[in-house]
Parts: C-alpha cells; sequence; structure tokens
C-alpha cells in the first residue's frame, strides 16, 4: 500500500492527557511541509483517552489523527509509545515525522528511530523541502552553535525529526476544521514494558521557561548569584520564569536550564525582561520574537535597546526593586 504517501505527521505530546496548545505548535511547520510536498499534514497521538486530543489536532489542522488509545499508555514511556508509533508508523508510511525537541519529544523519537531502523535528525531550526529530491532539508545549531548546518536523510523513510520548540509560528485553532480519526488498536501486554512510571517528582531547577508568557532574565550585569535573587523576586512578582544570558550561566550563577540563545532556549512569551543584558546576537537568536521587550541596561548604547519595545537606562539594582514593588501594588499581592 500507501508507499507513495507524502504526508507528514506531527507527533502530539501530551501529560497524562493533558495537553497545552504548544503541544500542537509543529502542525504549523507539517503544515507548510505537506503544501510544498502536495500532500497532508497529519497527527498522531497515543493515550488512555485521546479523543479530546484528537479533535483538537483537527482545530489546528490536521487532516487526519491516528490515534492508539489504551490504559498502557496513560502515562508516557518511550519503550510502551514507540512500539505503538512504530506500528502506526509501518501501516500508514508517512514520508514525515515530526516531534517537538522537549523531553517527551527527543526520547520517543530516539526510540522510534531505532525500533524502525531509520535516521533521526535533531533540534532543527529551519525546515524546507529540496526542490529536487523532495527531501526534507533540515538545518541545526552545529559545533556549540558557531555553524549552522543543513542535513539531508535519503537513504531511509520515513524522515524523522525533532524541532527546537517556539521556532515555527504556532498554526490557527479553528473550530471549523475537523480531522478525520483513524482509530487503531495497539494492544500490549504490561510485561513487555520495560519500565513502570512509579512518580513524577519535579526537579528544583525545573523551568518552564518555552511555556511561560512572562520571562525576566539577569545577564552578567547583575554581578552575581546575589543579583539573580532580585531577578527572580520581579519574575515571581510577575507569575514568570527566569531566564539567563550565557554569561551568567558560564560565570556559575544559574543553572544551564535557564539559558535563553542560540546555545539554550528558544523563548517567545508575551513580554520578556531582559536586566544587565547587552543583547548580543546569540542571546537575541532565542528572545527577539518576544512579543514585548523591556530591557534595562545601564549603559544607553547597549545593542539590546535596538530591539526593545520598552528601554530603561540605569542600574538594575535600582530598578527592578521598584518594579517588584509597584506591581505587587497593582496586583494586589
Ligand atoms: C557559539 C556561541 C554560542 C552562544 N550562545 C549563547 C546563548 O545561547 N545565549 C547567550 O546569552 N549568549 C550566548 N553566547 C554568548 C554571547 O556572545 C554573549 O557573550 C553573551 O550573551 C553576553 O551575555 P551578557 O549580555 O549577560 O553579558 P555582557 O555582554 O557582558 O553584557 C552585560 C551588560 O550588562 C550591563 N550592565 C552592567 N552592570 C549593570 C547594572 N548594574 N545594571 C544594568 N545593566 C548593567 C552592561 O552595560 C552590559 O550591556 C554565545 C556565544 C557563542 C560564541
Amino acid at each position: 500500500m500507501a508507499d507513495e504517501h507524502k504526508d507528514v505527521w506531527v507527533y502530539i505530546e501530551h501529560k497524562d492527557g493533558v495537553t497545552t496548545p504548544m503541544s500542537y505548535e509543529l502542525l504549523g511547520a507539517g503544515k507548510m511541509l505537506a503544501d510544498t510536498l502536495g500532500s497532508k499534514v497529519c497527527a498522531f497521538v497515543i493515550g488512555e483517552k485521546t479523543e479530546e486530543i484528537a479533535k483538537n489536532a483537527g482545530n489546528y489542522g490536521a487532516a487526519t489523527v491516528y490515534a492508539i488509545d489504551g490504559a498502557s499508555f496513560k502515562t508516557f514511556r518511550p519503550d510502551a509509545f514507540a512500539k505503538a508509533g512504530a506500528s502506526l508508523v509501518s501501516k500508514f508510511k508517512p514520508d514525515i515525522v515530526l516531534y517537538r525537541a522537549t523531553t517527551q519529544g527527543q526520547d520517543l523519537s530516539a526510540a522510534m528511530a531505532a525500533q524502525l531502523e531509520v535516521g533521526l535528525g535533531s533540534d532543527a531550526i529551519d525546515l524546507q523541502i529540496d526542490a529536487g529530491s523532495k527531501t526534507m532539508k533540515l538545518t541545526r545549531a552545529a559545533f556549540g552553535g558557531n555553524f549552522l548546518a543543513t542535513y539531508m536523510n535519503t537513504r531511509s523513510k520515513p524522515q524523522m525529526a525533532t524541532v527546537r520548540p517556539k521556532v515555527f509560528p504556532m498554526p490557527q485553532h479553528d473550530t471549523a476544521k475537523n480531522a478525520e480519526i483513524v482509530k487503531e488498536s495497539f494492544s500490549m501486554a504490561e510485561d513487555d514494558a520495560r519500565t513502570k512510571v512509579l512518580q513524577f517528582s519535579q526537579s528544583e531547577v525545573a523551568v518552564n521557561l518555552i511555556e511561560a508568557d512572562i520571562i525576566v532574565s539577569g545577564g552578567r550585569g547583575v554581578g552575581g548569584s546575589e543579583g539573580f535573587s532580585v531577578v527572580k523576586a520581579l519574575a515571581d512578582t510577575l507569575g514568570g520564569a527566569m531566564g539567563a544570558s550565557r554569561a551568567a550561566v558560564d560565570s556559575g550563577w544559574v543553572p544551564y536550564e535557564h539559558q535563553v540563545g542560540q546555545t539554550g532556549k528558544t523563548v517567545k512569551p508575551k513580554i520578556y525582561i531582559a536586566c544587565g543584558i547587552s543583547g548580543a546576537i546569540q542571546h537575541l537568536a532565542g528572545m527577539r520574537t518576544s512579543d514585548c521587550i523591556v530591557a534595562i541596561n545601564k549603559d544607553a548604547e547597549a545593542p539590546i535597546f535596538k530591539i526593545a519595545s520598552f528601554g530603561i537606562v540605569g542600574d538594575y539594582k535600582q530598578i527592578v526593586p521598584k518594579l517588584v514593588e509597584q506591581f505587587k501594588q497593582k496586583l494586589n499581592k
């Protein structure tokens, strides 16, 4: 059957059946590739109850959603999900399969690539279709971010890639758009799964920068780890997450999980407040598409002011505590 299929599939990730709008973001990139190939963007979901997720994937633009339901799939486990995912891919033969480059997406894509014996490109920041060969071209940072490299997998199908969150535009949610839902069964004896999830515990340094609507970041200009308690106070007051420049991370003031930029996370919050960050190109690469950028820097010539929506020239030590005080009053905290 379907060897000639050119469909582009997107994995819809969830945590125990709960998705966020970001779970559907790659349907936008998938549609762009599918349009170029003259094919369809489809989604696949594996879970205990997938109806709502499948319906939503249709609203976000999937033409067809392939779903596997079962009690074994309540909580994400790479081996169980990879077996189920590989069975779908083997049967329906998509041309391309995309996953978000999140912990879950990276786990699942690697396990599925091994099951299917195909290649996997990771952490794409751009995807195109090569005009001649109709093969996907994947661009990613290489050599510590000093170069961008473009790869094509010309050997195996489907072509699979993980894609950095927030680099492609979010597709529109439209309840008028509905997908055809294809329910497939895949049964797995509990003994066949090599892992059992006993519990999840939140890591102390876990920071959800990617999903945050408000991010307050600190750079070398905050002077040390004490400076980050000032930055964190503003992030906490605004209900946001705390980010950092690489200079601050390399100095050991905050863990790498907080780093924003070319070799850190790509973020797109509604508000990004940069404190003591000069605005190097590699930092801007991770945050320049934020909706509103506020820069606080004592040097009026700092490059960050060129892309800032609002700029405050001055010492963060004086400005940030005042902002905390004012926001606490306004927000009745
Ligand atoms: C391959 C490669 C990858 C990289 N990846 C990343 C990345 O992912 N993310 C990243 O951030 N960087 C990255 N970098 C590093 C980047 O080039 C810059 O060195 C780094 O972003 C600078 O961090 P910064 O702005 O905190 O420090 P600086 O450039 O030193 O700027 C500090 C700023 O603080 C201001 N300041 C000082 N004191 C105060 C004060 N009291 N109040 C207010 N302002 C003050 C100063 O005026 C200055 O503008 C990368 C570099 C390379 C080569």
